[in-house]
């Protein structure tokens, strides 16, 4: 995260894992599955690896894989995308999002997120030099049954003639909102309005629960030829450690972008771009794993309830975000430090993925959700009932 004096500091995800480890708590703050994808997938990897395919990749990746991730976008969202002049697979989303704004964004321009945002995209926006504005996703009191939703008179202050990039997230890391068409609308009015390019992180599309539906902003009438839409393998496939990413839009925008990551990683791993050109083609592996998630979504959110947390139920992603304040936690952050010691069980603080003010303090939106907590349900059902048994002893 960018701090106050404008450096970037450590991650939390990192910091939470160390805390994990050390004091042997269940580790409910980084999310990554504790089971790997399927058997199958795996041991394409390790053909590849037997096949030769063990020098570097073409540096915008390989045929098969662009020309999958080209299918995957026409069969389930109706988009047309080019796989030789328009697809660039990258190490990660994370690669694809820093790569995205070094290319797009520098100093004198602002990059609009939402709030909460996502730790790394703050990183790389500060990296770029760009100044990041942000739009708050706020709860509705009278209405907290619709979880997080954006704030459009914010994004409409907040959008302007210096806005070079919005860089959306959806489905969304905390909060696990999935925006829906009004709230994609009004982010892509915005952006024609005052001929901004949409970049959009969409690692968790296919991860979307209920009656929740994702859809690609790049779909929306104007949008496709001003929008870099970024996904990943990890997430859909449960091999996060893959570190398989793309994006795709528009040529020219690619060929910009393409231009960075050649001078970053110069390629990405090919025994895995093999493996994931023959999952991308199978949409049944990431249904069955949003059904199993929405069940253990479930258990996760029952189990706060009856602790006594406040539960913002999410509708997509792999996290849930619950509020310690009914418990007498006003300081989620302090609450953080402490739940290893009083449960057994590691979160992440919201207010990690928040700004800081002017005045270099929390941000209002820091401020608004200080209480809140940051859990992931991507774990096997025993860890989530142990976990929920000893957030029971925090009553
Ligand atoms: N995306 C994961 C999370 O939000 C962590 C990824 C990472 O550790 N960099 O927990």
């Amino acid at each position: 995260l960018q701090r106050a004096d404008g450096t970037v500091g450590q991650t939390i995800f990192a910091e939470m894992t160390v805390l994990a480890n050390r004091t042997g708590a269940i580790n409910l703050g980084q999310g990554y599955p504790d089971v790997d994808g399927p058997d199958a997938i795996r041991e394409l990897a390790v053909d590849a690896i037997r096949a030769g395919h063990n020098q570097y990749a073409p540096g915008d990746g390989i045929p098969a894989l662009r020309t999958a991730i080209a299918d995957h976008q026409r069969r389930r969202y109706g988009l047309t995308v080019d796989p030789d002049s328009e697809v660039l697979v990258t190490t990660g989303a994370t690669e694809a999002i820093a790569v995205t704004l070094l290319a797009l964004a520098g100093p004198g321009d602002e990059v609009v997120t939402l709030e909460p945002f996502y730790d790394s995209h703050a990183a790389s926006i500060a990296m770029t030099g760009a100044t990041h504005v942000t739009v708050p996703l706020r709860v509705d009191p009278a209405d907290p049954g619709r979880g997080f939703r954006l704030d459009r008179a914010a994004l409409r202050a907040a959008v302007g003639p210096r806005t070079r990039l919005i860089l959306v997230n959806s489905p969304h890391n905390p909060t696990g909102t999935v925006l829906d068409d009004g709230e994609l609308s009004a982010i892509a009015q915005a952006a024609r309005e005052h001929d901004a390019i949409v970049v959009t992180d969409e690692v968790y599309e296919h991860l979307v629960f209920d009656d929740a539906r994702h859809v690609p902003i790049a779909s929306l009438p104007g949008m496709a030829d001003r929008t870099v839409t970024i996904s990943s393998a990890g997430k859909t496939f449960s091999f996060t450690g893959w570190k398989v990413g793309w994006l795709h839009g528009p040529a020219h925008l690619v060929t910009a972008i393409r231009t960075v990551k050649q001078f970053v990683t110069y390629s990405s791993g090919p025994p895995f771009q093999h493996a994931i050109a023959h999952a991308l083609t199978d949409d049944s592996v990431p249904q069955r794993l949003a059904a199993t998630l929405a069940t253990r979504r479930d258990l996760l959110c029952e189990g706060l309830e009856r602790a006594g947390f406040g539960v913002s139920v999410p509708r997509g992603t792999y996290f849930v975000v619950a509020d310690g304040a009914p418990l007498g936690h006003e300081d989620g952050a302090e609450l953080c430090r402490r739940l290893p010691e009083l449960a057994g069980v590691v979160g992440v603080p919201v207010s990690a993925f928040c700004g800081r003010a002017s005045d270099g303090g929390p941000s209002a939106t820091a401020r608004d959700l200080a209480s809140r907590v940051r859990f992931t349900f991507v774990k096997r059902e025993p860890v989530l009932r142990e976990a929920v048994e000893r957030l029971g002893a925090l009553s």
